[in-house]
């Protein structure tokens, strides 16, 4: 008996999700906030949760983190869906509109996981690349998306790992320019020169957001993500969501950090500074080039392969940072997150060493 003619025919070629798990002394890879939440704050938290009853169901699906974001962003309660991180929004989203030949289209290189889960589901994907300054390809995209009458166009901005946005102009033309939802994954938002897409889902019922507190709000460990759209659209995607996967920590704990938004703000912007910092100093080393980015992290190649400095800054210096040159259009690219003023200087330090011999 071969196991494997019981699985599904998209998912024999597929490997598990995989993030580089070496221990390291200073971890740039993930485009996480260096700074976790605050003692204080932690203490508060936890003091709460020992209140919580724990052998009682959270709400099947989160409802008091929907009516704050409700008063912040000033949109219908029901826009929002919550989950365990915006990973399990994807599944989600893609899940409730992609099936055997649905065309999803998708601008490269960006998050495998958009790529992924829609192969998975059978989906007719459709690349478009970035132009030779990984700016989207605007109107390339336009010209696929006015075809698509039913299904996807997904676009990361900030883009992940690029570090482009889509400008406002591009998205509303977009917008009306397909009948296909159109699922923008903010995740890096709160890092860009531009605002969030949000208010759109009031005049279009194909756009749907998605938003995380794993990267500005310091939260990945606990992983809460939402979803923005029009009711009507948040309607059909909430009946496939998966029940209770926002547990009662994290939703509490979510509530509390939307308490403290002046507190991630001040973060937000010395992270902007630190990338920018960093950026100068590589730019300043020979046979360094980076890209310019509009999120907490940013693409740098060297004169020597990526692979090669990857492995030097993790075996001689203990840095950790993400070697994207097996995406299209990457393959001298390495991409690396702000960290702390120390971690910061301690990552150009090393690349310096590594690249002087
Ligand atoms: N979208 C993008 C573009 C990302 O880069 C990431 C994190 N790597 C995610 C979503 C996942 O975020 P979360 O922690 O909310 O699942």
């Amino acid at each position: 008996m071969d196991i494997k003619n019981n699985f599904r025919k998209s998912v024999l070629d597929l490997s598990p999700y995989n993030v580089s798990g070496h221990p390291a002394k200073i971890k740039l890879n993930q485009n996480e906030s260096p700074f976790d939440v605050p003692e204080d704050l932690k203490n508060e938290i936890i003091e709460e949760f020992l209140r919580i009853s724990w052998n009682r169901y959270p709400d099947v699906f989160s409802r008091e983190l929907p009516e704050r974001f409700s008063k912040i962003h000033g949109l219908p309660v029901e826009s929002f869906i919550v989950a365990n991180g915006s990973n399990e929004l994807i599944y989600t989203v893609e899940m409730s509109i992609v099936e055997n030949g649905i065309p999803v289209l998708i601008p490269q290189p960006t998050f495998y996981l958009f790529e992924k889960v829609a192969g998975i589901l059978g989906g007719n994907i459709v690349k478009v690349f970035a132009k030779s300054d990984l700016c989207f390809d605007e109107e390339r995209i336009l010209q696929q998306a006015r075809h698509v009458e039913r299904g996807l166009v997904i676009i990361s901005s900030p883009n992940n790992p690029t570090g482009k946005s889509a400008k406002s102009e591009f998205i509303a033309e977009l917008l009306k320019s397909t009948s296909a939802i159109v699922l923008i994954d903010e995740a890096y938002i709160e890092f860009s020169q531009y605002c969030s897409m949000m208010d759109l889902t009031k005049s279009y019922k194909n756009l749907v957001i998605l938003r995380t507190f794993s990267k500005a709000f310091s939260l990945a460990g606990l992983r809460v993500g939402y979803l923005v759209a029009n009711p009507e659209t948040a309607h059909q995607i909430l009946k496939i969501k998966i029940p209770f996967t926002v547990n009662r920590l994290s939703e509490f704990t979510a509530i509390k950090l939307l308490e403290h938004r002046d507190l991630f703000n001040d973060r937000v912007q010395f992270l902007k500074q630190q990338r920018a910092v960093m950026m100068n100093e590589l730019q300043k080393m020979r046979g360094v080039s980076v890209i310019d980015s509009d999120a907490n992290f940013f693409l740098f190649s060297t004169f020597l392969p990526a692979k090669e400095v990857f492995e030097e800054l993790l075996d001689r210096k203990s840095v950790l940072v993400r070697d994207v040159s097996s995406y299209p259009l990457l393959e001298k690219y390495l991409r690396v997150n702000a960290g702390s003023k120390e971690e910061s200087s301690y990552f150009v330090d090393s690349l310096k060493s590594i690249l002087v011999g």
